[in-house]
């Protein structure tokens, strides 16, 4: 078993890991022409370096939305208290 993302090979004896991974991306055609492109996307078995990876990068964009939520309740605070 290799990983879908690395290619690198998972030893039998580890536990597989899987992860919702991009596996391709289709346009969608509308009148024949291109009019949205959407991303397909399926479980597949990773290593645990890139499990760890992708878990790392789903907490920092996580962090960031939080971030991003909370400057905004602090923009509005300033707005208001500017009033
Ligand atoms: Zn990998």
């Amino acid at each position: 078993m290799n990983c879908y993302l690395c290619g690198s090979k998972i030893p039998q004896a580890i536990r597989q890991t899987r992860r919702r991974v991009q596996t391709g991306d289709r346009f969608v055609r509308r009148n024949g022409r291109i009019s949205n492109r959407k991303f397909t996307f399926g479980m597949r078995v990773v290593c645990s370096a890139c499990a760890r990876r992708m878990d790392r990068k789903r907490d920092a964009d996580q962090l960031i939305r939080n971030l991003g939520a909370i400057g905004l309740l602090v923009l509005l605070a300033l707005l208001l208290s500017f009033n």
